[in-house]
């Protein structure tokens, strides 16, 4: 089997430093092994990622030598798999529709940790969805949808444990954020019930990531320290949609002058900026350590 990596950027804003990273280490590791790589337009969220920023993105990585090999896959052409993947859960009966809105959520929280409850948060720091009982009794949930309300449709992690059963884990072959490597056991129940879909977009990260990284052929995904404990969902849902484990490693990320992770949103430094202020992509290369 052909090694196969990817690169998926999110275009909702100007690529910086971080995602060149990312980028050129896939294509290093991919090309040192005669193997493939492959670009992913991750742009479910339609309305984010403008035509402007997708293609300012790829001029971006055409500027750094990004040179991915073809075909690139565009989330937003494949809603019809991911929903195919949610109907497949939902037959399962591992799905279902949480209508609590955020500041319902933040209420039940704040009440919990009030009463010395501490309420549990995911590794992002998100507090668990509490359930629509721990404010909403069934005919509210039920008045709710018939009134065209939104809603998310989340995977009910305790029942989706139960059918997988097993423990799963997944070869680590770089470091998670604690120095995790080697064989990492999974540990999906710290993001309790996650939203798979919305009412009107019929995926989610979560989803279409794994959806894709499958559909594509990916056998190493290489990608930054943040989303280490994603991986523990990723690995619940391949083993729940019968879909391959890649084998995963997560690198370090670039960090600004202030010792903070550059993000797309916070204005950091971008690829866009540094080429027009005179940067070249050795430049770039010798700047992200490669
Ligand atoms: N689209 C995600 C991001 O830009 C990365 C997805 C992944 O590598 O799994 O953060």
């Amino acid at each position: 089997m052909t090694a196969t990596f990817r690169f998926a950027p999110s275009p909702n804003g100007p690529l910086h430093l971080g995602h060149a990273l990312s980028a050129l280490l896939n294509l290093d590791m991919a090309r040192s092994v005669n193997g493939r790589v492959l670009l992913r337009i991750e742009d479910i969220d339609t309305v984010r990622c403008t035509p402007d920023l997708v293609s300012a993105m790829l001029d971006d990585l055409h500027w750094i030598g990004f040179d991915a090999d073809p075909p690139h896959r565009r989330q937003s052409e494949h809603f019809a798999d991911y929903a195919d993947a949610l109907q497949r859960l939902g037959a399962m009966g591992l799905i279902y529709k949480a209508v609590l809105t955020r500041a319902e959520i933040r209420h039940v929280v704040a009440q919990r940790d009030a009463a010395g409850l501490s309420w549990p948060r995911d590794p992002d720091g998100a507090p668990l969805y509490p359930g629509d009982a721990a404010l909403l009794s069934e005919a509210e949930v039920t008045t709710r949808l018939a009134q065209g309300e939104p809603y998310a449709l989340r995977l009910d992690m305790t029942r989706a444990l139960q059918m997988a059963g097993t423990p799963l884990d997944w070869l680590e072959t770089g470091t998670g954020p604690a120095g995790e490597s080697g064989q990492v056991t999974a540990d999906p129940s710290a993001w309790g019930d996650v939203i798979l879909a919305r009412k009107d977009t019929p995926t989610s990260y979560h989803l279409s990531v794994v959806v894709d990284d499958a559909r594509q052929g990916i056998t190493h995904v290489v990608r930054g320290h943040d989303l280490f404990h994603a991986t523990s969902v990723h690995r619940l849902l391949q083993h729940l949609l019968d879909l391959p484990a890649p084998v995963y490693q997560h690198h370090r990320l670039i960090t600004g002058p202030d010792g903070r992770k550059l993000s797309k949103s916070a204005g950091d430094t971008g690829l866009r900026d540094l080429r027009e202020a005179g940067w070249t992509p050795a430049d770039i290369r010798a700047r992200i350590g490669l």
